[in-house]
């Protein structure tokens, strides 16, 4: 998926703390043209999977989510992040450490909207040490649905989520791995996929 990689190269910055910042064309003004084709790309890349769902972790994952979910014809949940308690009654719910802000967000999940029917596919923007991901797994197999897939935009090689996720088995394609990058000087390195 090299249009991905090439709009990192042109617009991406190396931030210190191995964070990438991608707000021009991803995560805060989004180009819907280059979103549409991840969504065309992970169709292809999950091809003969019988997916009835596309979850989601608020906020960055949504805009890619919705516009990809056009290609598979299913709706879109997203884990809302939540302060409240006492929800296990009607929420699925799961703790995730925020990455870029380390702070601990319960995320929660309506059980009116995943049930042992669905058949989920994951999406979400950035791939680092899993945690993210991990909560929405949970949050799935809370609902006794299927993880049928896991589609991340840009997974960071170089932190420990990516192993964590395919030693569980399951199917993660990412349409750009980053293997190395350096804030000082703004190079980038990419995996061949
Ligand atoms: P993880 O839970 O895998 O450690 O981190 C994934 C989450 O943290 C993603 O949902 C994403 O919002 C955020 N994130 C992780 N690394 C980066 C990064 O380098 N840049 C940006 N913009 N977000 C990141």
């Amino acid at each position: 998926m090299n249009c991905l990689q090439e709009r990192i190269v042109r617009d991406g910055i190396v931030k210190e703390g191995n964070v990438l910042k991608v707000d021009s064309f991803l995560n805060h003004q989004m180009d819907i043209n280059l979103f549409n084709e991840m969504g065309l790309e992970w169709k292809k890349r999950f091809q003969g999977k019988n997916i009835t769902k596309i979850l989601t972790i608020e906020a960055s994952g949504i805009g890619i989510a919705c516009v990809v979910a056009q290609h598979f014809g299913v709706p879109v949940v997203f884990a809302k992040k939540s302060q409240s308690i006492n929800l296990e009654g009607e929420m699925y719910t799961a703790e995730v450490e925020s990455f870029t802000h380390k702070k601990k967000n319960q995320v929660i999940v309506s059980k009116k909207f995943l049930d042992k029917n669905d058949h989920v596919l994951l999406i979400d923007d950035f791939l680092a040490n899993g945690c993210a991901l991990l909560g929405l797994i949970q949050i799935v197999h809370s609902a006794g649905a299927t993880v049928e897939g896991i589609g991340i935009a840009v997974e960071k090689g170089f932190q420990t989520g990516g192993r964590i996720i395919r030693n569980l088995g399951y199917q993660l394609e990412s349409l750009a791995i980053v293997d190395q990058m350096d804030h000082l000087t703004g190079e980038i390195k990419f995996r061949n996929i």
